[in-house]
């Protein structure tokens, strides 16, 4: 199904609207303040936000980067594997902190 999503220029609402024909296109109307100017978004990933949306989705606890994320994750990897080499059973529950440390998108929330 040819679903698509606007943002209005107006009011930076999205709009979404089956099209079935592209002359629909010229015709469509914000939904939410009834504005002609929309722009058609390719994908929620390459969306536009405005600024207000940005702000509500910002977490200022959440990673600087990827290259942060990916070494907190190693932290989890470099405690299993070092405590294998020291002979140290830290048991079923540890494994589960450090997959939960490993997995989480807020890696700072893991106190061992
Ligand atoms: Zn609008």
């Amino acid at each position: 199904m040819p679903i698509y999503e606007y943002e209005c220029e107006t009011c930076g609402l999205l709009t979404s609207a089956l099209i079935l024909n592209p002359r629909e296109e010229e015709t469509l109307r914000c939904e939410h303040c009834q504005g002609k100017s929309l722009t058609r978004v390719l994908s929620r990933f390459a969306l536009h936000k405005t600024e207000s949306q940005r702000l509500k989705e910002f977490n200022p606890r959440a990673p600087r980067d990827d290259s942060f994320y990916k070494d907190s994750r190693n932290v989890g990897l470099w405690a299993k594997k070092r405590s294998k080499e020291l002979g140290v059973d830290l048991g079923d529950q540890f494994e589960e902190v450090v997959e939960k440390a490993r997995t989480s998108n807020h890696p700072e929330d893991f106190e061992p």
